[in-house]
């Protein structure tokens, strides 16, 4: 193995362990893949974190038979969004799904997040989508993502949890991080009267601003 596919082994793997240590995921839930030149590189199944290994990451190749992988472990169950996102844009470069409680509470009454604070503007529009309810690991749930995440960089899953997407690990985990801070910004704002939605000519000159503010990737 090559010294960069192992540090982008390593890579995933710490931001498995960041995901859990700063409650934006639990337990063996979430999954993270980034792309590798023609290969996914993606978490195994049911994996606890703080047992996973750069060797215990499976690859499975974007040209050749859908669903083929590499590895000793069978790769994580929700690999057919992951692929079909990496496959289908690419400039995406990692994804992460999480369980994070804010965000799944939101999924869980189907409530897509509007425009309720600037930031909602780093996911390319003025609302995060929620994709209706398909079973984890099915097609049919990486079909509603993919539609979820038409023109954005995040979405919650019906009764499941979200996605973020992003260039780098860094981005798609940053994107992560902030939806899981608006799922919950706007729960507690409904607690309280519910909450003002900033207009979508702001938010577009926001998304503008965001090509040189935010998280940018490093060169
Ligand atoms: P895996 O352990 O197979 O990655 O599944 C976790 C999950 O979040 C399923 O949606
Ligand atoms: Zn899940």
């Amino acid at each position: 193995m090559s010294p960069d596919e192992l540090g982008l082994r390593r890579a995933i793997i710490d931001k498995c362990r960041w995901m859990n240590a700063n409650g934006l995921n639990q337990g063996t839930s979430g999954n993270i893949s980034a792309r590798f030149g023609d290969r996914m590189l993606i978490t195994p199944s049911a994996v606890p974190y703080h047992e996973m290994e750069p060797d215990m990451i499976a690859a499975m190749p974007f040209e050749g038979e859908y669903g083929a992988w590499q590895g000793p472990l069978k790769p994580s169950v929700e690999w057919r969004f992951h692929f079909d996102i990496l496959k289908g844009r690419p400039d995406a470069g990692a994804v992460v799904h999480t369980h994070a409680t804010w965000s799944t509470i939101l999924a869980i009454a189907h409530k897509p997040i509007p425009a309720i604070h600037y930031m909602i503007a780093a996911f390319g529009g003025p609302d995060i989508r929620c994709a209706p309810y398909a079973r984890y690991g099915s097609e049919e749930l990486s079909r509603f993502a993919l539609e979820a995440l038409e023109g954005r960089n995040g979405c919650l899953l019906a009764n499941h949890g979200m996605i973020a997407v992003g260039s780098s690990l860094d981005k798609a985990m940053w994107l992560a991080h902030e939806l899981e801070t608006l799922a919950k910004q706007y729960y507690y704002a409904l607690q309280i009267g519910g909450a003002n939605i900033l207009p979508d000519g702001e938010i577009a000159q926001v998304v503008e601003g965001f090509k040189s503010y935010g998280l940018q990737d490093r060169e």
